[in-house]
C-alpha cells in the first residue's frame, strides 16, 4: 500500500522534495484502515503535516478508501550523529510521554456536511467540537516583554471566562507573532479548567464561509442559534471581516447575545481596532469594550528561550553559540525563527553533518533571503523611477510621453508580479489608475519583452534589482 502511495506522491512533487521528505519514511504496519509510518523525528512529522498533508490524504484514500487513517510513529533518536535513543533521556515515570509520540491523525471525511458543526437540527443536543489544537497551549507559549500583557490577559480570561472585564479580549499583532497560538492556548486552558463549557475556535474566514452557506441554504437562523449556544467563542483573524457587511451584521448580533449572557469572546486581528478598515463603527466600538492587547516582535532574550524550548521539545541538542547566532539574525517573527531552526536541523540530519556555525551561517543566510519581506508597491515605484532617472511623481503623472508610460507600465507589471495586491489596488497606488489599465500594462510588458530586445533588458535589470 505504501509503495503505491509513494509512487503517486512521487508523480506529484519535486524530486528533491520527494527524496528529502518521503524516502526516509518507513511503512510499519497496516491494521484495518490505519497505516502506520515511521518518521525520523518530530519536526519531520510536523513538516509533513504542514506541507504534505493533503497529498498524503489523497494518496492514502486512493488506496484505502474514505476511512483511511495515518498513524505517525516518531523514531526518537538524536537527529544528528550518534544514535542515542531518546527514551533514555526520559525518566521512567514519564514513559507515557514516549508513547504519546504515536500520533494518530484521523483523515476527515471529505463530505463537508459531516464536518459541519451545525448540521444537527435539534438545537439543544448539539455536540460542538471545540476545534482546538492541544499543541498550542500556555506551557509552550513562552513569555517575554513582547507578549506579557496579552499572555497574562489570556490567562486571566482562561481562569474566569466571561467573568473579567476583558470581554472581548482582542489580541492583535503582525504575522507569525503568536496570535493563533495564544488564541488556542486560552481555549485549551478553559477546556481543561471547565470541561463542561462549550468552547469553539474558528477562523474568521471559516465563519464567513459558514455564514454565506447558511444564507444560500436558507439556514441563517440555525447559524445564529448555533453560535448563541457557545460559552467561549474564539474568532481568529477578524480583519478578514473587513468589507463583508453581511458577516459583520450577523457577528454583531451574535456578539451582543453572547456578551449580554456573560459569555466570553476572544478575537485576534493583525491590526489594532483603530487601524482596522472597512469594519462597521458599531462593531469596532464593541471590540474596544474589553481589552486590546498587542503581541510585539520578540526581543533577543525571548527569541533565545523560544528556540531553546523548541529544541528541547524536539529532543535536539544544539550548541549555545549556534542558537544565539540564529536568534541574533532572525528578528522578524516567531514563525520564521522556528522555520530557520527546522531547516538547520533538517540540513544537518540529511547531510549527516554536525551543526557548525558555518552550516548555521549558510542556512540562515539562505533563509533570510528566501523569506525576504514582500516588496512594497512604493518600493517598486522608487526602484523603477530611479532606474529611468525620473521622480516617482513623474512616473505617476498623467503624461503620455512614451518613456514615462513605459516606466509606469513596468512598475505596474512588477507590482503585480512581486506583491499580492489586487489590480485595482495597484492601479490606485500608481497614479490613481483603474484595474483595466493595470491589466493592459501587464499585457503590454509581456508583449514588448518578447519582441523588443531593449525592453527585455529593462525587465531583466529591474527583476534583478527588485529581487536582491
Ligand atoms: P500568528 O497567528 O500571529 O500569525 P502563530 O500563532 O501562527 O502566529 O505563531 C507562529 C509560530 O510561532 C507558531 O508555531 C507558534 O507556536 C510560534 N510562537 C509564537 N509565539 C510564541 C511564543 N511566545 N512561544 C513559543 N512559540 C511561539
Ligand atoms: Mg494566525
Amino acid at each position: 500500500v505504501w509503495d503505491n502511495c509513494l509512487s503517486f506522491i512521487k508523480d506529484n512533487i519535486q524530486p528533491q522534495a520527494y527524496k528529502t521528505w518521503f524516502e526516509p519514511i518507513k511503512a510499519i504496519k497496516l491494521t484495518d484502515n490505519a497505516l502506520s509510518i515511521q518518521v525520523p523525528s518530530k519536526f519531520f512529522y510536523e513538516w509533513l503535516e504542514e506541507h504534505y498533508v493533503k497529498l498524503l490524504k489523497v494518496a492514502l484514500r486512493k488506496e484505502l478508501g474514505e476511512t483511511a487513517r495515518l498513524v505517525y510513529i516518531i523514531k526518537m533518536e538524536n537527529t544528528y550523529g550518534n544514535r542515542q535513543p531518546f527514551t533514555e533521556k526520559i525518566p521512567s515515570a514519564n514513559r507515557e510521554q514516549v508513547k504519546a509520540q504515536e500520533i494518530d491523525v484521523p483523515i476527515k471525511n471529505k463530505n463537508p456536511e459531516l464536518r459541519n458543526p451545525f448540521v444537527i437540527p435539534g438545537i439543544r443536543n448539539v455536540k460542538i467540537e471545540s476545534q482546538l489544537n492541544p499543541n498550542y497551549n500556555f506551557d509552550n507559549f513562552l513569555e517575554g516583554d513582547s507578549n506579557r500583557l496579552a499572555r497574562s490577559a489570556g490567562m486571566a480570561v482562561a481562569n474566569k471566562p466571561g467573568g473579567t472585564s476583558f470581554n472581548p479580549l482582542l489580541v492583535f499583532g503582525g504575522v507569525g507573532l503568536g496570535k493563533t497560538h495564544l488564541a488556542h492556548a486560552i481555549g485549551v486552558e478553559i477546556k481543561d479548567k471547565y470541561p463542561e463549557k462549550t468552547v469553539l475556535y474558528i477562523s474568521a474566514e471559516k465563519f464567513t464561509q459558514q455564514y454565506i452557506d447558511s444564507v444560500k441554504k436558507n439556514t441563517r437562523n440555525d447559524f445564529i442559534h448555533f453560535y448563541q449556544l457557545i460559552d467561549v467563542l474564539i474568532i481568529d483573524d477578524v480583519q478578514f471581516f473587513s468589507g463583508k457587511t453581511g458577516t459583520q451584521d450577523v457577528f454583531f448580533h451574535i456578539f451582543n447575545h453572547l456578551h449580554q449572557n456573560g459569555k466570553q469572546v476572544i478575537l485576534t486581528s493583525d491590526k489594532a481596532p483603530v487601524d482596522m478598515q472597512d469594519i462597521e463603527q458599531r462593531l469596532l466600538s464593541r471590540f474596544k469594550w474589553g481589552l486590546s492587547a498587542e503581541l510585539q516582535n520578540p526581543d533577543f532574550e525571548t527569541r533565545i528561550s523560544i528556540l531553546k524550548n523548541k529544541l528541547y521539545r524536539d529532543g535536539v541538542d544544539m550548541p549555545d553559540d549556534i542558537v544565539e547566532y540564529v536568534a541574533k539574525n532572525i528578528k522578524t517573527n516567531v514563525r520564521e525563527l522556528e522555520g530557520a531552526i527546522i531547516s538547520l536541523i533538517a540540513q544537518s540530519s540529511f547531510n549527516k553533518r554536525e551543526v557548525t556555525l558555518e552550516l548555521a551561517t549558510q542556512v540562515v543566510e539562505k533563509f533570510v533571503k528566501n523569506t525576504k519581506r514582500e516588496v512594497s508597491i512604493d518600493y517598486i515605484q522608487k526602484v523603477v523611477s530611479d532606474y529611468f532617472q525620473m521622480d516617482v511623481s513623474t512616473l505617476q503623472s498623467k503624461t503620455r510621453k512614451r518613456h514615462i508610460v513605459q516606466a509606469r507600465q513596468l512598475a505596474m507589471f512588477f507590482a503585480k508580479k512581486f506583491t499580492k495586491a489586487s489590480l485595482a489596488s495597484i492601479g490606485s497606488q500608481i497614479g490613481k489608475r483603474d484595474h483595466a489599465t493595470v491589466l493592459h500594462a501587464c499585457k503590454t510588458v509581456d508583449n514588448l519583452s518578447s519582441t523588443d530586445k531593449q525592453f527585455r533588458k529593462y525587465v531583466e535589470d529591474l527583476t534583478k534589482k527588485l529581487s536582491l
